[in-house]
């Protein structure tokens, strides 16, 4: 859960900064995504940000079978079979090598090594958006708590600099480190995904004590006035493991009980499964490969069990893959 960076708080890995996202926060944002989370939940929607170390990736289309890379990999990690390149990704150290010989680009390193002042001023560079439309900057992930020295450390510059900061977390952090984020966060994006203990443990592979700590950390420093950050808690959808009647309203009962008053939104994410392609990319199994989308009367009854839960239902907001449909079944409905 702490930083691993060769330079402490100086440098990071990250995978890429996405621009102009109305996804993380409030407004139009510019969304850092960290590599390394310390969960890993069956579902993940981002695979490529598991892993604390850059990975290579091999896009069959754009490959002319020339073999270049076998040769240039110094490690003899590269092959080709019947079904194109193979990696030994145990002993593949992601050099890059192979990356750089490639003569079209078939090849990709996912993660590169930032330092702090940089990113802090390449992201400066999007402050015209910022400003017109109340958004900032989200640091996301993976987990940027992973690599806390560094994200606080982002969080800190961001913010001398004048720009709205959101932190995006799974909550699985140390306490000290996430006090020290909320203290420069504005708004806190925090998944609570499952409510029973051993759910929780089966499917992200850590138990939930520690998360629930953290959003009641969360709730204390907003009421001592050590953190303005406004509350944002997200849900995931997942067919058979989060969207379930039972957690929905556990979560809720939870939400009402603990945050009531620091709340300000209750986003339920629907499931997609745009994220196929990258784990087939990446030579990983997806267990949701052929789970279907939520049709927009699912999507109602689930909304219908968190707005009956006990939470304001004003704050509960479905957002992600069935989204329009879902928001002309609500246009529907009222006229
Ligand atoms: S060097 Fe690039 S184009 Fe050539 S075989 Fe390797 S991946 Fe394919
Ligand atoms: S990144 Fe380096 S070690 Fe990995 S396959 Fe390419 S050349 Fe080999």
């Amino acid at each position: 859960m702490s930083s691993v960076e060769p330079d402490g708080e100086s440098t990071g890995l990250i995978l890429h900064v996405q621009r102009l996202s109305t996804e993380d926060g409030p407004g139009i944002r510019s969304t850092v995504f960290f590599k390394q989370c310390p969960l890993s939940c069956r579902w993940c929607h981002n695979p490529e940000s598991i892993s604390a170390q850059p990975q290579l990736q091999w896009y069959s289309t754009r490959c002319m079978g020339c073999h270049s890379c076998v040769g240039a990999c110094p490690s003899g990690c590269i092959s080709f079979g019947p079904q194109g390149f193979l990696l030994d990704r145990a002993r593949c150290d992601g050099c890059g090598a192979c990356v750089e010989e490639c003569p079209t680009n078939a090849l990709e390193l996912l993660g590169r090594r930032v330092r702090v002042d940089a990113l802090a001023e390449e992201l400066a560079k999007d402050r015209a958006y910022f400003e017109s439309s109340g958004g900032g900057v989200t640091l996301s992930g993976g987990e940027p708590l992973a690599q806390s020295g560094f994200a606080i450390a982002l969080l800190q510059r961001l913010k001398e600099k004048g720009i709205a900061t959101a932190l995006d977390t799974c909550g699985f952090a140390a306490t000290e480190g996430m006090g020290q984020a909320l203290r420069s966060t504005d708004t806190l994006l925090f998944d609570l995904k499952i409510m029973d203990r051993v759910s929780h443990m089966a499917f992200t592979g850590q138990p939930n004590e520690l998360i629930l700590k953290n959003v009641l950390l969360a709730r204390t420093l907003r009421e001592a006035g050590e953190t303005g950050a406004r509350l944002w808690i997200r849900t995931p959808l997942i067919p058979g493991a989060t969207a379930t009647r039972e957690n929905i309203v556990a979560i809720g009962a939870f939400i009402a009980e603990h945050l009531d008053g620091v709340l300000e939104r209750w986003e339920l994410c629907a499931f997609n499964n745009l994220c196929r392609e990258q784990y087939r990319r990446l030579g990983m199994e997806w267990a949701y490969a052929e789970t279907p989308l939520y049709d927009t009367s699912q999507l109602d009854e689930i909304s219908g069990w968190a707005r009956a839960s006990g939470v304001d239902p004003s704050r509960v907001a479905v957002t992600g893959a069935a989204r329009a449909a879902y928001s002309r079944t609500e246009e529907t409905r009222r006229s």
